[in-house]
């Protein structure tokens, strides 16, 4: 056997264990799914999609000496974490403590999610571009502040409060209201401390790269939609439909974000001693000083991850690894050249409350077509059927020459699709058609 060989005979038939429920969840499942280097996949606790897939298991997530002694027995030689609590509380320092492999970022340098303060502050001492700030612990002096730099401005609850602790305050008595509401407990210990920083103008941006501590692989680019309604109007919501590539991401402006943003924030954590390696989700604003740092997830975007695994070509699982393995050094990622377009369809009354229960019909209908794939992001299966279960439910993508083509084809499988509680928006990737 030659040296290659030996490598790829050792690589063969990897158990994977995924942790997550979401669409997400179901594009990572898909894409591994894909790779011949896979023995089992798992995914605790999965969905009514990736069930099809993977073997969905009920883990309690929160137990990490639950999941180290399920990898043991499984034989995992990789633990992918999709969502950003369980990065959050540690999971993959104990994964790694306990001598299992896992894709993500430690406790210490999940706090770039974890912490807006954190991140503020670490932008400051390693010069990286973003709004300007302040942090605050209490009450009486965030409001003394806001009475000095006045509205519009921006309140932050300091930690994760699932996309709901931003508020974007156009007058002076909201922002106070806001810090009522944060110090009063609205975002739970997510508002424990505040912080409050300028409102920056342009136009919004998302860039993704993998980082294995050192090196930095960028992913193609993406972007979503986050308000509710069509026109970017509504409430803001998880994500309501993405589409790859953003052509607001030129090369010029990919250059600037990785030298100004993203090259010194794996460097200054490196320096700090807490190296980052996972998937670095970075929320930029293309102002007309250039792009500004809105804040990092330190996972894959939901449902942009849908959209990039449509687009790459590659086999995932490798990259996972070396991402894991601190390996991204001359590793290379194949994109299509055709753009993708994922549509949510969500539960009629989300972000507000909905209800859970309803059938989904139509999912199973023949001729969706190449090209066309359905995510399920809260769904349940119940023998034949499939449940709705959760705000967001179906992820509807598609592959087109471009993202008008992608965008009339994912469309189109809605239209096959029989569920009357659910609702979508009607112009997903209209910036990117507009500039096509
Ligand atoms: P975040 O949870 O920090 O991503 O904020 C959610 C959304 O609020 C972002 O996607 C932006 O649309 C908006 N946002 C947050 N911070 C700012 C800011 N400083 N200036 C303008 N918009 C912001």
């Amino acid at each position: 056997m030659t040296v290659a060989a030996m490598v790829a005979a050792d690589m063969a038939d990897m158990n994977i264990l995924l942790i997550g429920s979401g669409g997400r969840e179901h594009a990572l499942a898909w894409a591994i799914a894909k790779s011949p280097q896979l023995g089992r996949l798992y995914c605790a606790p999965g969905n009514g999609g990736i069930a099809a897939l993977a073997a969905c298991v009920d883990l309690d997530i929160a137990n990490h000496e639950a999941v180290l002694t399920f990898c043991r027995d499984k034989a995992i030689a990789l633990v992918v974490v999709g969502p950003e609590a369980p990065l959050v509380a540690g999971l993959v320092d104990d994964l790694r403590q306990g001598g299992i492999k896992a894709f993500g970022p430690s406790k210490a340098a999940a706090q770039l999610e974890g912490s807006k303060g954190f991140t503020k502050d670490l932008c400051t001492e390693f010069d990286i571009p973003t709004a300007s700030y302040g942090r605050f612990g209490n009450a009486a002096d965030a409001k003394a502040h806001l009475r000095a730099t006045g509205a519009p401005i921006v309140i932050k609850a300091d930690g994760l409060a699932a996309g709901k602790g931003v508020i974007m305050a156009e007058t002076l008595p909201q922002a106070l209201a806001a810090i009522d509401d944060c110090f009063a407990g609205a975002f739970g210990d997510a508002g424990a401390e505040v912080v409050i920083e300028e409102w920056l103008q342009g136009e919004e941006a998302s860039f993704f790269a993998l980082v294995d501590g050192e090196n930095v692989l960028p992913l193609a680019s993406a972007q979503d939609h986050k308000r509710a309604l069509d026109g970017d109007k509504g409430r803001n919501t998880g994500g309501m439909g993405a589409y790859s590539p953003a052509p607001v991401m030129t090369p010029g402006i990919t250059q600037r974000v990785m030298r100004d943003i993203i090259k010194p924030t794996v460097a200054g954590l490196a320096a700090r001693g807490i190296p980052y390696q996972g998937v670095l989700y970075a929320g930029l604003m293309i102002t007309a000083d250039g792009p500004k740092l809105i804040e990092y997830n330190v996972r894959f975007g939901d449902p942009e991850c849908q959209v990039l695994m449509m687009r790459l070509q590659s086999d995932l699982l490798p990259a996972l690894i070396a991402t894991a393995d601190g390996a991204l050094a001359g590793l290379d990622l194949a994109w299509r050249d055709e753009a993708a377009v994922a549509v949510v369809m969500a539960a009629r009354g989300y972000p507000g409350s909905y209800d859970k229960g309803s059938v989904i019909h139509g999912l199973d209908a023949a001729g969706f077509g190449d090209g066309v794939e359905i995510f399920h992001a809260g769904t349940r299966r119940d023998g034949d059927r499939i449940i709705a279960s959760g705000g967001r439910v179906l992820n509807v993508t598609a592959l087109g020459r471009d993202v008008a083509e992608a965008k009339a084809r994912a469309y189109a499988a809605i239209a096959k699709i029989d569920w009357p509680q659910g609702f979508f928006r009607h112009d997903i990737g209209w910036r990117a058609i507009d500039r096509e």
